[in-house]
């Protein structure tokens, strides 16, 4: 196991070098220089991946299965890249400041095409787990649930939020009823 994330953790320093300088260039290169990479072996529940002053952590069980750096990781790591060269990001930020540091860091990740800002989306709104949404099939997810069934979900997501808030947002609950349908087709309605 120890070799296996060793060994991911120097992918994923080639992988930010080659990233730092085709986009940054020199003086990011520099500044990751003292930046740690460490690579865990555990999912990312909602925000284990992190970066700070001195290192950036990167729940990489996703890829210890796949023996190999995968997508989603690549961009994960492009992400807490974004957060270390945020130059303004402040240590302890309010909630409105974090949502706007968050925008900065997947700015500077530089999302390279649908799927990418697809899972950016999504895991701004929602936080869930990324290897659940590469089971949800990004960037399609849709395709794999029943419309029927999506329907009956997010109609169930809706009245759900309804009751804790007065602010429902109909594509974020589309969004949940999609992360319980691909692990469970009879989550909202049976035999629909
Ligand atoms: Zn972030």
């Amino acid at each position: 196991m120890k070799t296996a994330l060793t060994s991911l953790e120097q992918q994923m320093r080639r992988y930010a070098k080659r990233f730092l300088k085709t986009e940054y260039g020199s003086p990011a290169i520099e500044k990751m220089k003292t930046i740690e990479i460490k690579a865990i072996d555990a999912y990312d529940f909602g925000g284990l991946s992190e970066a700070t002053e001195k290192d950036i952590t990167i729940a990489a069980k996703r890829d210890v299965n796949a023996g190999k750096l995968t997508g989603t990781t690549k961009l994960i790591l492009r992400h807490e890249i974004g957060h270390v060269l945020d130059e303004g990001s402040p240590m302890f930020p309010e909630f409105e400041e974090e949502l706007l540091h968050e925008e900065i860091a997947w700015q500077k990740a530089k999302l390279r095409n649908g799927a990418e800002n697809w899972y950016k989306n999504l895991s701004v709104r929602t936080h869930v787990d990324p290897l659940k949404m590469q089971a949800l099939g990004f960037p399609r997810p849709e395709l794999k649930i029943k419309p029927e069934r999506l329907r009956c979900g997010t109609k169930a997501e809706v009245e759900r939020m309804g009751k804790s808030s007065v602010f429902v947002d109909t594509y974020l609950a589309e969004r949940f009823a999609m992360v319980n349908l691909i692990e469970n087709p009879d989550y909202y309605c049976k035999n629909s």
